[in-house]
């Protein structure tokens, strides 16, 4: 996520209005209240729209915008001065942007080529040896759709097999040591004389390509064949294409079922990804070996809230609980381990209005061994997957007595800080109250343990408010949804812009306008794609992006990115954009009229003359979305 889109999680507008000094009073989904920035004060005619972060006044300046537009209205700042404020509130580091010029972005495509070709290589190696294929066949079940599928591969013994056939290739040494398949050989190297500088980081291993979330080669991980080598798992080199904390391993392949499912399963391996996936359970998801982080959820987040934590029971269950969560934060953050930090995740879930569940795997067994021996197993151990906090009392309350004063005092000690860091006070009371049943002991005295218990601390509530977190779902809304996916397009190939506009004058309909989009950094871009239409005749794409302020190039490269998954031809894409307006104007009237409404009733109440101006509105918006419903597109 780019870090105004961050920011615009970030901030909730209800609060950022409100200190403002402009008093809301929640109407609906909506709040409303006297406009700060006309002073008529006879209708609350200032309306907030907590879930896609924006605002309009319906009165006087018939405007509205995102939180940037209302600090920049409100402060007479522009979009940086107003993106620099927010992303102090926010919490939110503005790193100075790197332009990815075209050097760099082909240096990338340069190395992504480079890994397509490794997986090709893998693979070739793989098929040629018996005792691997074998392996993978009969000790892990796989099927050769599968090995073929997840591209899986064998890099052979020896130093400089890949080393010798990328150079063969063209290649250099260079990009063989960017891409992180030849490692360096330290000066102090205990074979100084060895003839070579490099030589292959990957050498007798299963070899598993990850890949991003559009399918672009990123890294490998790869696997030990001997089971005296070490470490059993090697991955690629922390590179910019390869950032293990923002990969999840599977998730091309993961991301429409998770979509269809509306569930994301997490699993620790890879071959547990793969093995679920031939099982027919292809909403699953890992990590790369390193603890969870909000990125990767935020990465689920977009397509679905609901999340199932798979993992390892001795991670997740006794070893992590039973430890102390501090203690446990500290030993199972480290690499090599997912770590399961209850109260982390808690956070996270807050944060990010998720629904976090915890599944617990029997018999010490990895989810790939469940499948194997009963694939409907894994059905129902997701099915049983309970809230964490549910989770973190079962799994310390098992096998101790908790008749015994001392294991009370020491699971209500642990489970009552995670409680408390709950944003929503009802879950709260049940939680609490499901600890005195399960303690067996009242409520009260449960709180006066919290009151002495050493372990507990109070935090500071601070980013867990309901309507922060309520505030992060604005992340995914319908409207910005729509917007970034028009921009992203227009942004790839401006003169869509001529066809759209030219498209919805046959319909009699407006041209596309700035004003069409609710948010600061679309606007700013769509305003300068127009710009830049008027004034060149080729390249509009490069001109636009050379013009782009600093501040909202990296919003722009990551729309780009996401861009690119739509490879429907010209005609087709133009149709979608228009699509894609339609909805935006339909949303828009609707919510104009649901205001409209609500002030023309106020109006006619008070007998104020305005409320036939209201009732003409509203019969025009009713108008307009009748006819561009029946709009053939
Ligand atoms: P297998 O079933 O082949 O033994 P696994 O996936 O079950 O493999 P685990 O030992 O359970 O292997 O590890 C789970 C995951 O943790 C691995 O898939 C890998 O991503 C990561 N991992 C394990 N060991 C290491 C290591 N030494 N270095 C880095 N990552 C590791
Ligand atoms: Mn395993």
């Amino acid at each position: 996520m780019s870090t105004i889109d961050e920011i615009k999680a970030r901030i909730d507008i209800v609060d950022l209005v409100s200190e403002a000094g402009v008093k809301l009073r929640h109407a609906g989904k909506n709040y409303t209240g006297f406009c700060p920035f006309h002073d008529n004060k006879r209708s609350p005619a200032f309306v907030v729209w907590p879930e896609s972060g924006t605002w309009r006044c319906f009165g006087a300046c018939n405007e509205g915008g995102d939180i940037f537009k209302f600090v920049m209205k409100r402060e007479g700042l522009d979009f940086k001065e107003a993106l620099q404020k927010l992303a102090i509130r926010a919490g939110v580091e503005l790193t100075e942007f790197q332009r990815e010029t075209p050097e760099i972005r082909e240096a990338y495509d340069h190395l992504r080529k480079l890994l397509e070709d490794a997986v090709i290589f893998y693979r070739s190696h793989l098929f040629n040896n018996k005792e691997i294929l074998t392996y993978l066949r009969e000790k892990r079940g796989l099927t050769d759709a599968t090995i073929e599928t997840f591209g899986l591969g064998y890099a052979p013994q020896g130093w400089d097999s890949a080393l010798t056939h990328f150079t063969q290739r063209g290649y250099s040494q260079q990009d063989l040591v960017d891409a992180g398949l030849l490692t360096v050989r330290e000066s102090d190297s205990p074979n100084p004389n060895s003839e070579s500088r490099v030589y292959d980081k990957f050498r007798h291993r299963i070899m598993i390509p990850i890949r991003d979330e559009n399918g672009k080669m990123a890294g490998f991980g790869a696997r030990i064949v001997d089971p005296n080598d070490i470490p059993k798992f090697l991955n690629s080199p922390e590179t910019p294409i390869f950032s293990k904390g923002r990969l999840l391993y599977g998730l091309d392949r993961a991301r429409k079922p998770i979509r269809t499912a509306d569930q994301a399963v997490i699993v620790e391996g890879y071959l547990d990804v793969i093995a679920l996936h031939q099982a027919g359970y292809e909403n699953v998801v890992s990590p790369m070996g390193t603890a969870l982080t909000e990125d990767q959820l935020r990465l689920l987040k977009r397509s679905t809230r609901r999340i199932v934590l798979a993992l390892d029971p001795d991670v997740a269950g006794q070893k992590a609980v039973l430890r102390g969560l501090e203690a446990a934060r500290s030993a199972m953050d480290k690499e090599g381990e997912l770590g399961f930090d209850a109260r982390g995740l808690l956070q996270n879930e807050a944060r990010l209005q998720a629904d976090l569940r915890v599944a617990t795997i029997p018999d010490d067994l990895d989810p790939d061994e469940i499948v194997a021996r009963n694939k409907e197993e894994w059905a129902k151990i997701i099915a049983d997957a309970k809230p964490i906090v549910t989770h973190v009392m079962e799994t310390l309350a098992a096998g101790q007595n908790v008749n015994d004063p001392k294991v009370k005092n020491q699971i209500a000690a642990q489970v009552l800080p995670l409680i408390e860091d709950l944003p929503s006070p009802l879950e709260r009371d049940t939680y609490r109250q499901a600890l005195a049943r399960m303690l067996r002991v009242d409520e009260r005295s449960l709180m006066s343990t919290q009151a002495r218990g050493p372990v507990v601390k109070r935090k500071p509530r601070g980013m867990l408010s309901t309507q922060k977190a309520e505030a992060a779902v604005a992340a995914v809304n319908p409207v910005l949804r729509l917007e970034s996916f028009f921009v992203g397009i227009v942004l790839r190939t401006p003169e869509l812009v001529y066809q759209v506009d030219r498209k919805l004058e046959e319909s009699n309909l407006s041209a596309l306008s700035v004003d069409d989009f609710e948010y600061t950094d679309h606007q700013l871009i769509i305003q300068e794609i127009r710009q830049s239409l008027e004034q060149v005749d080729h390249d509009y794409h490069a001109y636009v992006m050379s013009r782009l302020p600093d501040s909202i190039l990296p919003l722009a490269y990551e729309l780009l990115e996401a861009s690119e998954k739509f490879k429907q031809n010209a005609d087709a894409l133009r149709d979608d954009l228009l699509r894609a307006v339609k909805k935006m104007r339909l949303t828009r009237a609707a919510e104009q009229i649901t205001q409209y409404r609500y002030l023309q009733e106020e109006a006619g109440e008070q007998g104020d003359a305005r409320a036939a101006e209201f009732e003409n509105e509203i019969a025009r918006l009713i108008k307009l979305r009748m006819y561009m419903d029946r709009m053939k597109i």
